[in-house]
């Protein structure tokens, strides 16, 4: 795995939905190494731990990172200005595996949405099922459109979409899919698991607080079942994509 840490140019930052921002930051090396899944560390001006912010699209030199504004290094992110420097240490993490002529689902949970748009791209005629609390959470279903998927929207409270969960949907479209990936909070993750267990492959993308990034520090430890035994891994390292199976929910 080959990462670093280097100066990237701020480009792009707008607010998308209530307190979600969109960043496009540019960088003439590390865009080009980045995969499905991984993610960026962040150095936030005036704060000493980098923040993990997921890689929601990727060209050769530009990074797209959308984040949720939720304690102060987000909220110092989500006020930085166009042409400004920042630090970011990329690509980090073991992303999501995309086979060829697999029909995907790809299933996003409010801000677990954004790692899912890069991975949707490198699939053919995915079904993307994304789901929210409420209307004004949703983002990037035009983006998921633009990238030829079939994308279906739901939220909590019927405000828009479909009124449910994203599970209730997989249930109804299980039989038409080969592959689940998955990214969003721990009950989402621990239900569509259960769906899938014994009748589809399925990966989640596990968020975890960190520290380095890159398995130094070993804050970001997680419980996992690996060849019938129970142990721990860093989601740093050696996540945060996981077979659904090796992860103890
Ligand atoms: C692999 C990974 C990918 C992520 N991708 C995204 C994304 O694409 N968009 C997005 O909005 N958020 C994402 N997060 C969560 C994001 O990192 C946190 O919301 C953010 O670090 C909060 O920082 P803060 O200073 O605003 O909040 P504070 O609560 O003030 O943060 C204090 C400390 O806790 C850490 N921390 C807080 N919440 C989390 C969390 N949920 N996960 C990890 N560390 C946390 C911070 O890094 C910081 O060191 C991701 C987390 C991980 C681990």
């Amino acid at each position: 795995m080959k990462y670093d840490t280097q100066k990237f140019k701020l480009i792009k930052n707008q607010e998308i939905a209530t307190g979600i921002f969109d960043w496009v930051v540019e960088n003439k090396e590390l865009p080009a190494l980045a995969k499905c899944g991984q993610f960026a560390h962040v150095k936030v001006p005036g704060k000493t731990l980098r923040r993990p912010i997921s890689i929601c699209d990727a060209t050769d030199t530009t990074l797209r990172l959308v984040f949720q504004v939720k304690g102060e290094g987000t909220e110092i992110m989500s006020k930085m200005k166009v042409g400004d420097e920042v630090e970011i240490l990329a690509p980090l993490g073991n992303g999501f595996k995309i086979e060829k002529g697999k029909k995907y689902c790809f299933i996003g949970g409010g801000i677990g949405v954004p790692p899912m748009l890069y991975t949707a791209k490198q699939a053919e005629n995915p079904l993307v099922i994304t789901g929210f609390r409420d209307k004004s959470l949703v983002i990037l279903q035009d983006d998921f459109k633009k990238a030829g998927a079939e994308v279906v929207l739901t939220t909590d409270d019927g405000s828009a979409g479909i009124h449910g969960f994203v599970t209730d949907v997989l249930k109804e479209r299980l039989n038409e899919i080969g592959e689940v990936c998955a990214c969003g909070p721990i009950p989402m993750l621990k239900a569509i698991a259960e769906i899938c267990k014994d009748k589809v492959p399925c990966q989640i993308s596990l968020e975890e607080r960190m520290g380095c990034g890159i398995g130094a520090c070993l804050v970001c430890a997680c419980k996992t079942k690996l060849n019938g035994e129970e142990g721990y891994t860093h989601v740093c390292k050696d996540g945060p994509v996981y077979n659904a199976e090796e992860v103890v929910l």
